[in-house]
């Protein structure tokens, strides 16, 4: 069964191998050239291609000695980076004669573009290319060079790092050991070990029955060019197209920081991460499709590559999906403008209508290249359901998870009441612990990793004679977010839990305060609204701090000075804190 529906095939001759070619789409719009990696055939673009093909011409073909393609003869110097330069060439000649291609490679196909790309004979004939899971062998060459000449801790961190994800390069290089394994066993296991490690869906006719023959062919791919371009890389390996770097945040075979220098070689560069592992083209292939679309639709119309947001987080969640609870205001409204401003698509969740329809507007203006307002109340489990099946539906699974939506609640003890108890718990801590489940549940089931942010309360550690209530919803937040960390470490899937001081935000206004009647609430709202605004901490930094918490995988983040403070003491002098509970607050 073959996985490229719709495909019209014909062959390549070139330099004595026969390439096996696929296109899709009108032969009349910008090509676009899919190049496969290690161990693939070009159906590991099959969802891609078929996602592009309304838009684009979409040529695979299968790398010589793979798939439908024949190997050269002898192997050992059949698979150089020449070689496979003149094969690129003889396909684009065949399949788009008189207009450059816009090339997309993964994994090896990325490494053997980086090539393409960066010699002088294909110059003219690339558009613009899209990287994705594999660096070039030069560039790797003199990263590896300079961390060597000048060797401080950091760069032999480094190198040790990616030094441990490369075994499998090692194991390729012994002789016979890896055409053996996967011409049996390892190929027999092979799709289930993708299923299980990388999480890749099953049984969609991938990886193709010439799996075992194109991974023993694919050996020599590392035999033929590693060892002898990492030691002499190549000085002028400069792109002469723009380049699109997309980053899995996932990926286990290579480090990120690869690509630290990477402006010196390709000076028209566009970064992009997504929470992935390595075989994004079977995993995510909506977003892959609306990149390489984006950016190929961007080189083509003259406007350059589209920039991917704004800022430094721009190249961290551009694209991405992030949804936001009670982002009708403060910390939520601020929360999905900056991760608008970064370029993500926002979906703002409030259960005041017309606020949230206010924020999605403005995350439009800001840069969120989409936003969607959604009317919810959190702490109602059936609408929280219709909600994550909505979003997973329209929009598909959430990357970035915010649940923020919080109600203020103050008074002693015995003036709160059952009610007033269970609309705090039922809001603060039964809307997170509904958005963890519904949310972060798909965004296991994905297997592709992604992440959560509870915004607690430095309440959640810090006592006081007159937030029981609250400070017992925040306390609550706090675990559940360790509790969850520790659970999803192993699905990727970062837990972090906000916890801010005073922030001036409505809350004050909303806040009840329990055992006084409505004109003295009015009067407390008031004094206090006053006395957070004199402490003016505005919301826009705990936005900040909520996308570094994404950014470095905080677990948990104290914000504003007087959250910190609160935290050392109750590491180191309990005592105090538990003094200062006592202490009636001034209002
Ligand atoms: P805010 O009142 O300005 O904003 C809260 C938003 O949540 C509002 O738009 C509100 O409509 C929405 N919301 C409330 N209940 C909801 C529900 N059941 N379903 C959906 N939306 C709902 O308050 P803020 O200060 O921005 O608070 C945000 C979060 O930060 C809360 O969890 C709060 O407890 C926490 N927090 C705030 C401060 C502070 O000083 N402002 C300090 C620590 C923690």
């Amino acid at each position: 069964m073959t996985v490229l529906r719709g495909a019209r095939e014909r062959w390549v001759r070139t330099g004595g191998v026969e390439l096996g070619v696929a296109e899709l789409g009108d032969p009349g719009r910008p090509t676009v050239v899919l190049v496969h990696g290690y161990p693939d055939s070009k159906e590991v673009w099959s969802e891609v291609a078929t996602r592009l093909a309304d838009r684009f011409h979409v040529v695979l073909y299968d790398v010589r000695g793979h798939g439908r393609s024949t190997a050269p003869q002898p192997l050992r110097g059949g698979f150089t980076l020449e070689k496979l330069t003149d094969d690129f060439l003889a396909v684009v000649d065949a399949v788009s004669p008189g207009r450059p291609v816009h090339l997309v490679g993964h994994d090896w196909g990325s490494v053997q573009s980086w090539e393409f790309v960066t010699v002088k004979r294909t110059e003219g004939r690339i558009a613009s290319f899209t990287s994705i899971s594999g660096p070039s062998l030069d560039h790797f060459g003199h990263w590896i060079d300079k961390r060597l000449r000048r060797p401080t801790p950091r760069r032999v961190g480094q190198l040790l790092g990616q030094g441990a994800k490369s075994w499998y390069v090692y194991l390729l290089h012994t002789p016979v050991l890896p055409e053996r394994a996967w011409r049996g066993p390892l190929g027999k296991a092979w799709p289930r070990i993708l299923e299980r490690v990388e999480r890749t869906p099953r049984g969609d006719g991938y990886p193709t029955g010439s799996l075992p023959r194109d991974a023993a062919h694919g050996a020599w791919l590392y035999r033929d060019n590693v060892r002898a371009r990492l030691r002499r890389p190549r000085a002028d390996a400069y792109a002469h197209a723009p380049v699109q770097l997309i980053t899995p945040l996932g990926d286990v075979f290579l480090s990120d920081r690869l690509y630290d220098e990477l402006e010196r070689w390709a000076p028209q560069l566009t970064r992009r991460s997504l929470p992935a592992r390595h075989w994004v083209p079977r995993t995510r292939p909506d977003q892959l499709a609306a990149w390489i679309g984006e950016f190929v639709t961007g080189v083509e119309d003259g406007r350059g590559a589209p920039a991917a947001g704004n800022g430094p987080y721009a190249e961290r969640f551009g694209g991405q999906l992030v949804l936001v609870t009670g982002a009708g205001s403060g910390i939520g409204r601020a929360s999905a403008y900056a991760f608008a401003e970064a370029g993500a698509r926002v979906i703002a969740v409030d259960r005041d209508a017309e606020a949230a329809g206010r924020t999605a507007e403005m995350a439009r203006l800001l840069g969120a290249p989409a936003a969607w307002a959604e009317t919810v109340d959190v702490s109602d489990e059936q609408q929280m359901e219709k909600l994550a099946e909505r979003v997973t539906a329209e929009h598909g699974v959430v990357d970035v998870l915010v649940n923020n939506a919080g109600i203020g609640m103050s008074g002693s003890f015995f003036d709160t009441t059952t009610e007033d108890w269970r609309k705090v718990l039922d809001v603060n801590l039964w809307g997170v612990v509904h958005g963890c489940r519904l949310f972060g549940k798909r965004m296991a089931e994905r297997g592709q990793g992604g992440h959560i942010v509870n915004v607690a309360s430095a309440a959640a550690y810090q006592p006081s004679r007159v937030l029981a209530a609250y400070s017992t919803s925040k306390a609550g937040v706090l675990m559940l977010s360790e509790c969850l960390r520790a659970e999803l470490a192993g699905e990727g899937i970062g837990v972090s839990a906000i916890c801010p001081g005073l922030v001036n935000t409505n809350i004050t206004a909303t806040a009840r305060f329990a055992g006084v009647g409505a004109e003295e609430e009015l009067r407390l709202q008031k004094r206090v609204a006053k006395l957070y605004g004199w402490r003016n901490y505005p919301p826009e930094k705990v936005a900040d701090a909520v996308l570094r918490a994404v950014v470095r995988n905080e677990a948990v983040v104290a914000v504003t000075p007087e959250a910190r403070g609160a935290r050392v003491l109750a590491r180191v002098a309990p005592r105090v804190l538990r003094g200062l509970a006592r202490v009636r607050p001034p209002v």
